[in-house]
Formats: C-alpha cells, sequence, structure tokens
C-alpha cells in the first residue's frame, strides 16, 4: 500500500490482500481509484481552473476560517442555510428559474452529492445507468452503494442516440440515470431535447442527474438543464465548485432539484457533512463568484483556439463545452501521454482507446503543451491517421 490514498495508483502493491483482510468480496484486489498526483511542472490533468485566486479572495476565505475557528467548539448549521441561499441565488443568475434553498442540496464536492444520490435512489435490487464514455467515478459510486450498473454506448461524435436511451431505460429500469453534460470525458453538451426525452421516460420510475460539472464552460446557445427543472419533477442538476469556480481544495458541490429530491437526501447524509470551515469558505469564495468566474472566458476561448490547433494538425478532436479537450487518435496513447509527461506536461489517459484528455491551461501552459505534442509526434510514429510531417521512427 502506498502512504498516499490519492497517490499514484493502479500499481499492483496499491491492492487489497485478498488472504486476511475481511473486505467486502467486491473490494478484494480493487486500487483505490485516483489520477496521479504527480508533481509536474505543467498540470492539465483534472480539469482544475489554472487560475488560483485573488489575494483579496483568498483573504476574505481566510477571515472567514478564522472566524469558524473562533466556534469550533459548536456543530455547524446541519441544514447550512446560509450557504444555500448563497447557492440558489448564484444559480438564479445562471439559468436556474423559481428556485428556492429548499431546492438547493450541498456536499463535500459533487462526488459526495453523486453518492447521496445513490444512497437515498439506487442500492440493492436497483439500477443505475450512464452511457459510455462518461465519467469514471459513477460505478463506483454504484459499487459503494450496491446499485446495479448498467452502461449503455453514445455515437461516434459522443452524441447520445435518444432511441438506445430509451431502450435501455425501458430494458433496465434505473431508478437513476446520470449523463454528465458536457460529458466527461469528450466535452460533449446535451441538447435539451435529449433530457426532455429521457426524464419522460423516466417519469414515476426514476431520476434523471444531469452532472453540469463544467457547465459554466459551455459555448453560447448551450442551455443549462437547470432551465427544465420546473416541467420535469423527477430531474436533477448537479454543480460544483470545483472548475470553473477555481475552488476545487474547497470541495463544494451542490445540486438543484424539486424540494422532495432534497428531503430524500437530508435523510442519508451523515450528521453535520458539511463543517463549519468548508460552509464559511464556501460562502466567502461565493462573494467573489464575479471574479473567480471571471477567467471562464478566457479558458473557452484558449479551449476553442486549442481544438483549431489539434485539427490543424490532422488530429480528431471531439467538440468540447468544457474545459478540457479529448483529441486522437494513437495507436499508442500511452507512449504520447508519457512522450508529453518526459516533457513536463501531464494530460489523462482516458477515453475510448486511442484517445487522451488536455485540461485547458493558462496561455503559457498551452504553449507548453503544445511544443511537447509537436516534439512528441515529430519523433514518433504513433499518430494514427495524424499529418505528422517527417518521420524519424521510435526512440
Ligand atoms: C470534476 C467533476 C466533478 C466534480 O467533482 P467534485 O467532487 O465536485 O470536485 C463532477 N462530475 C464530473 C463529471 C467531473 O468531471
Amino acid at each position: 500500500m502506498t502512504t498516499d490514498p490519492d497517490g499514484p495508483t493502479g500499481g499492483p502493491d496499491d491492492r487489497l490482500p485478498d488472504d486476511w483482510l475481511p473486505v467486502r468480496p467486491e473490494l478484494r484486489g480493487i486500487a483505490p481509484y485516483g489520477a496521479p498526483q504527480l508533481d509536474v511542472p505543467v498540470q492539465l490533468n483534472v480539469n482544475e481552473n489554472p487560475y488560483p485566486p485573488s489575494a483579496a479572495c483568498a483573504a476574505a476565505v481566510g477571515e472567514a476560517a478564522r472566524e469558524a475557528a473562533a466556534r469550533l467548539n459548536r456543530y455547524p448549521d446541519r441544514e447550512f442555510v446560509a450557504l444555500r441561499a448563497a447557492l440558489t441565488a448564484y444559480l438564479l443568475t445562471d439559468g436556474g428559474v423559481g428556485l428556492t434553498p429548499a431546492h438547493v442540496w450541498a456536499a463535500n464536492g459533487s462526488n459526495e452529492v453523486m453518492l447521496h444520490l445513490l444512497q437515498a435512489f439506487g442500492g440493492p435490487g436497483r439500477t443505475a445507468v450512464s452511457f459510455a464514455p462518461t465519467y469514471s467515478m459513477y460505478p463506483e459510486y454504484a459499487r459503494d452503494t450496491h446499485t446495479r450498473w448498467v452502461v449503455g454506448h453514445r455515437e461516434d461524435d459522443f452524441g447520445l442516440d435518444l432511441e438506445h436511451a430509451a431502450a435501455v431505460v425501458a430494458e433496465h429500469r434505473p431508478s437513476v440515470v446520470i449523463l454528465p453534460s458536457p460529458n466527461n470525458p469528450t466535452g460533449t453538451a446535451l441538447p435539451a431535447a435529449a433530457i426532455r426525452s429521457l426524464a419522460t421516460a423516466l417519469e414515476g420510475t426514476g431520476l434523471l442527474v444531469v452532472d453540469e460539472a463544467y457547465a459554466e464552460f459551455r459555448r453560447p446557445g448551450t442551455e443549462s438543464a437547470l432551465a427544465l427543472l420546473p416541467e420535469h419533477r423527477n430531474l436533477v442538476v448537479t454543480r460544483t465548485m470545483s472548475k470553473a469556480f477555481a475552488a476545487a481544495g474547497a470541495r463544494l458541490g451542490y445540486l438543484a432539484a424539486d424540494p422532495a429530491v432534497t428531503d430524500a437526501l437530508r435523510v442519508v447524509r451523515l450528521p453535520y457533512h458539511l463543517s463549519a470551515v468548508t460552509q464559511a469558505t464556501a460562502l466567502a469564495a461565493l462573494g467573489f463568484a464575479e471574479e473567480l468566474l471571471g477567467n471562464v472566458d478566457l479558458l473557452r476561448h484558449e479551449r476553442d483556439a486549442l481544438v483549431d490547433w489539434l485539427r490543424g494538425r490532422g488530429l480528431r478532436v471531439a467538440d468540447s463545452d468544457a474545459n478540457f479537450v479529448l483529441f486522437g487518435t494513437f495507436d499508442d496513447r500511452h507512449a504520447v501521454w508519457q512522450g508529453l509527461l518526459d516533457r513536463g506536461v501531464l494530460i489523462r489517459e482516458t477515453g475510448p482507446d486511442g484517445w487522451l484528455r488536455v485540461s485547458v491551461g493558462t496561455p503559457a501552459e498551452m504553449a507548453a503543451f503544445r511544443q511537447a505534442l509537436v516534439e512528441v509526434l515529430h519523433r514518433a510514429p504513433v499518430a494514427a491517421g495524424a499529418d505528422q510531417g517527417e518521420r524519424e521512427g521510435p526512440r
């Protein structure tokens, strides 16, 4: 076992021993999941916002933590009323309609929000569905809540085939369907028609959870599923402060849904799950929403330029409404990933075979990525269907 539970994973010595540890059978031989946390100059692997908070924002968050610290002998507000009100106010500025704090729920990252959803709406004998390629954490929440996990597929352009989706729902009768929009790892946003159609198909039997972790990066004309909440009481829209809000370290995710849904989540959450420090710091950070979100336009611009540049090099690139880009395809994507890492650029080896995902960073980070990729593709014939210019053969 490594000492860092989130550290580099996947190695054989990370696996749980199965000869003496009375661990649940389905956890035997399993290594903890997580992207490698490597200390390299250019980190473009977990879709973080590359811009840290300003000194003023950091000072306000620090002051909020100090005030919370003065009352640490007391349990925090179990209903996190002030934070819920602030999250509601924010959602009303980004597509939310008629929301009140009773519609809003929060937890330690949207990962925990998703776990709450499966604790309340999944479980033994129940099924959760998504459509691949999809977020790699979902199957883990399903496993940990004893929920059956079924995965349909997306089309070649990573869009959703509504007939296939309806057929999967009809066959498996899921109590939860989870779809990221924009999708991770492809960047594909779901059209409103797809959300309407799935929510309607699930009416009375299941929830449709639209994971909008990257919603703020969507391109003009792409609608948030928040706008559809008044039409579908079985629709749940999750958001996070980890991406556009540049606060991944704060661990704050949230959702908007019918108050009956949030009431069910209050039943399964651990007591006082949001610490006083988390509530205070998230609330302080929300006060700087405009500033924290101020770099979203810059990142969208950088993303669109990256898509054009990659396509200009003859690579396949998925359209992206997020702050990352899926590109390929490579006969040996691991060699490309390793070649970039050797040059100090960490991206993510994820998605369908042959594809790689790169997060959008600062202009300087993207320049480093582009230069490293040119070197890697120029030196090794790893790109299938890419215009690589002169080949020097494998090194
Ligand atoms: C990054 C990400 C999240 C956010 O997770 P947090 O726990 O809020 O940091 C949620 N869903 C998807 C698909 C993501 O990629």
